[in-house]
């Protein structure tokens, strides 16, 4: 993953080590009008605050103050709404850049959601265990998405993608050494980027594709560019 910068955490604001694997991602927003990611990283060092997030994302940037290794205090709470989330399972990612309107900016919503599509795809969390704030512990947070939904859902959506990538089939996963083993829809193209020498071929005429790569294939011999 891309990010900016990582400045650790006072150490007064999470744990060394985690009690179980990341199971699941909460995103939060800091409410703060007009912070940055960088400047909640600088504060999360400085100040003994008892919580902390392991990801700040603004627009432009993405700091990291937790290691994913480590528990951030970001979801604790005396109850909660949900039965498993807790902070040493879970990864937490803020929103910073609260607008004058109190929304948070696009450019910040499609900053997260690259950031967590990343942790998805890193620790195979699926996007049912993507999770507000709100939906572990009923803080309102991050509150624009609280009060509405569709804004959440909207979030959702741009995490899609990746759980296609979780639920690979099979063929994907395989390595494909024989055109006869190889899908229908892909032989032609693949024979046509042998040719063109994007597959190489071995001494004994073997290939060796891995299925994820099929589809582009298939799409570079549609676009003609295995035609030239
Ligand atoms: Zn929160």
């Amino acid at each position: 993953m891309e990010i900016t910068g990582f400045k650790q955490s006072n150490k007064a604001n999470f744990q060394p080590g985690r009690k179980s694997p990341v199971q699941y991602i909460v995103v939060h927003y800091t409410a703060n009008r007009g912070d940055t990611a960088r400047n909640n990283a600088d504060y999360f060092a400085r100040e003994e605050t008892k919580t902390s997030a392991h990801y700040f994302v603004d627009e432009k940037e993405v700091w990291q103050s937790v290691k994913d290794e480590d528990t951030a205090y970001h979801c604790g709470a005396k109850t909660y709404k949900h039965p498993l989330c807790r902070n040493g399972n879970s990864i937490g990612v803020e929103m910073c850049i609260w607008d004058k309107g109190g929304k948070v900016r696009p450019g910040t919503v499609e900053k997260a959601a690259e950031v967590v599509r990343q942790l998805m795809a890193r620790y195979n969390v699926p996007l049912e265990r993507v999770l507000r704030h709100y939906d572990v512990t009923g803080k309102n947070c991050p509150l624009p998405m609280v009060e509405n939904p569709s804004l959440w859902e909207d979030f959702k959506t741009k995490l899609k993608g990746v759980e296609n990538l979780l639920d690979y089939p099979d063929w994907a996963l395989k390595t494909y050494q024989w055109y006869e083993d190889m899908p229908e829809w892909a032989r032609e193209s693949v024979q046509k980027a042998v040719k063109r020498g994007l597959v190489s071929v071995g001494a004994d005429n073997a290939v060796s594709v891995l299925g994820a790569n099929l589809q582009t294939l298939v799409y570079l011999d549609r676009a003609g560019l295995l035609d030239k």
